[in-house]
């Protein structure tokens, strides 16, 4: 039996000496995830440390500019059920409903969620299989095994793996910062800097180094905000993981889009934002479906499908449509 200690966090600056000093020292917020790593003996911390009552770490703020302040320690259910979020970004919100379980959602917060590991199967085998994401240099089980829920984007050889954070997509897909207090000070890093490539160190999933403590997540003001939605295409209809999702944003103009963001998940390493779409999208109506689904098919050209999942990219092209439709539905 693997044992460790627990103890809770009081002060900021201790908390981050203390996971910057000891290698083997684990932050736990809701535990959702970290529990279930550590039963599966993929994560073998010798002292957790409980941050939740760190102070100011809760809070929901709706900016006077229109964008958002939310506590890394806030609980998913109660950022989704904030009357400002909803109204500003529906797709936080809906991003957010349609992850995990209520039960879940009530323990889990937004710092844990963008921090959450991947959920390849050989990963979190109990029986330690070939994965270089573990265990470095072991080899990837999945490259050539079972990869139908795996990445058609941006993969390495070394790891195929895709982030199963719904609230990812949103975020990058509006340009949200992550704001994170470490050793060396404070500093904010764009959601689309945060999370990273696999490369030839899968093992990293994101630019978080030692010591590091995430205190918020912050989005900007963005005109496309209300217009926004998220559309998660899974296996059954709740309490599982997207195959494919898409969060998309929209301004338009009369009937023709003025500006789009839109970002893909269950499909790379990382959320993956269609820019070369987004940037084809301009000026085209929402109504001229033939122009939208050629502007989303840009940026389907560097899509790798493996040997199971080639269903992901014209399933990805769909949700895509739909999920822009859905949201220049809403100005
Ligand atoms: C059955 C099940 C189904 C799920 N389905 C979905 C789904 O469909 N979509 C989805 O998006 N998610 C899903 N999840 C994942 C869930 O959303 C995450 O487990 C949860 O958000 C993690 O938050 P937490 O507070 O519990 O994190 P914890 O488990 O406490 O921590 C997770 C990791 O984050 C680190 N961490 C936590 N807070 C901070 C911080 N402030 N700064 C730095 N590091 C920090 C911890 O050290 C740990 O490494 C599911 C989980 C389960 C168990
Ligand atoms: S895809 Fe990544 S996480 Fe899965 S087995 Fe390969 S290296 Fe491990």
């Amino acid at each position: 039996m693997h044992t460790f200690t627990f103890s809770r966090a009081a002060d900021l600056t201790k908390a981050i000496a203390a996971h910057a000093e000891d290698p083997h020292l684990a932050f736990i917020a809701g535990g959702t995830d970290l529990i279930g790593l550590m039963k599966d003996h993929v994560a073998l911390p010798q002292h957790v440390l409980d941050i939740n009552s760190l102070p100011d770490m809760s809070r929901i703020e709706a900016l006077p500019d229109g964008g958002l302040r939310i506590g890394a320690l806030a609980r998913m259910n109660d950022v989704a059920a904030d009357v400002e979020v909803r109204r500003r970004f529906p797709v936080i919100t809906e991003s957010l409903l349609f992850a995990a379980s209520g039960q879940i959602r009530n323990m889990a917060s937004m710092g844990g969620n963008i921090m959450q590991r991947t959920r390849c199967a050989y990963f979190r085998d109990e029986d330690d299989l070939p994965c270089n994401k573990r265990r470095p240099g072991s080899g990837c089980a999945a490259r050539d095994g079972l990869n139908r829920l795996h990445a058609i984007f941006g993969w390495s050889d070394e790891c195929v793996a895709t982030n199963p954070s719904d609230l990812a997509v949103a975020l990058a897909a509006l340009d949200a910062n992550v704001i994170v207090r470490g050793p060396r000070g404070q500093r904010s890093i764009t959601f689309t800097e945060f999370q990273r490539l696999p490369g030839n160190t899968p093992e990293r999933d994101n630019v978080i180094e030692r010591g590091d403590l995430i205190i918020s997540i912050e989005v900007p003001p963005r005109i496309e905000g209300r217009s926004s939605h998220y559309l998660k295409v899974r296996d059954r209809q709740s309490y599982e993981f997207a195959l494919v999702s898409t969060a998309a944003a929209v301004a338009m103009d009369g009937g023709c889009i003025r500006s789009a963001r839109v970002a893909m998940g269950g499909v790379a390493h990382k959320p993956w934002r269609l820019t070369a779409a987004e940037a084809a999208l301009r000026g085209v109506s929402l109504d001229d479906i033939e122009a939208v689904k050629k502007a989303i098919g840009l940026s389907f050209v560097d899509a790798r499908p493996l040997a199971q999942n080639g269903f992901k990219v014209e399933l990805g092209r769909r949700v895509a449509l739909r999920a822009l439709q859905v949201a220049g539905g809403r100005t």
